[in-house]
């Protein structure tokens, strides 16, 4: 069986093409500092720990549109710090407001842009398909300037569906234009972008895992980074 020519790729936004947890280490000693203030007794280690542990379980009801953006950053907060205090609306006040500058000093990856110019210059069409809250995810593309570089923008909460959901997939495609057999998926998430993107049927898959662990599954490719994921599609390199 011949398979069609590449036509299109389908990024992932955070820890794919924008660098959100090297923004989020950078903003953390300020976050903190914030937290101890009010809960002197707070372990910072261990706050950090689990603060980290408990994002994806919050994140995914965030997705899975069983909980409110509000509601899934205070019912982390809480839950990360629930061995030293309960959160109360002053403290969270002051949170989320330092927060906010993960989202404000968010970048692109080194070479991100220069890949997507390169790819775009060879009549490929780029788009991508992140899983957030639409105005926070319109914000990092805004903030990150990634969004005039791509020629479609999936986001679960305007397309009704998210990534791993083949319905995500479908959703993006149409907005790009182009089918799943001449279309590549770029991730860092096994479950959401590797796996997903293998059962949604797209001609290829990329697994950036970063410092995430875990096995590559048959037919997928891996890549260190991102200006690696021409070559391994088969096409010239910028
Ligand atoms: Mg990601």
């Amino acid at each position: 069986m011949v398979s069609p020519p590449l036509r299109g790729i389908l990024f992932d936004l955070d820890d794919t093409l924008a660098d959100s947890s090297g923004s989020e280490e950078r903003i953390w000693e300020a976050v903190a500092d914030v937290i101890a203030e009010h809960v002197p007794a707070v372990d910072r280690a261990e706050l950090r720990r689990r603060y980290l542990d408990v994002l994806e379980g919050h994140y995914s009801e965030l997705t899975a549109g069983r909980v409110d953006f509000h509601t899934f950053r205070r019912r982390r907060l809480a839950d990360a710090l629930s061995p030293w205090a309960s959160v109360d609306d002053e403290l969270f006040a002051r949170y989320t407001d330092v927060k906010l500058r993960v989202i404000e000093e968010l970048v692109p990856f080194p070479d991100a842009v220069a890949t997507l110019r390169g790819l775009r210059a060879l009549g490929l069409r780029l788009g991508v398909l992140t899983n957030g809250p639409s105005f926070l995810q319109r914000r990092k593309l805004e903030v990150s300037a990634l969004g005039p570089e791509l020629d479609a923008i999936a986001i679960s909460g305007e397309i009704g569906a998210a990534k791993p959901d083949g319905a995500a997939f479908a959703a993006a495609l149409a907005l790009l234009g182009t089918a799943a057999d001449e279309t590549a998926m770029v991730g860092d998430s096994l479950e959401n972008d590797v796996l997903g993107g293998l059962r949604a049927g797209l001609a290829a898959v990329v697994w950036m895992p970063g410092t995430r662990e875990g096995e590559l599954p048959p037919g997928a490719h891996l890549a260190r980074e991102i200006a690696e994921v021409p070559r391994l599609l088969g096409l010239p390199a910028k």
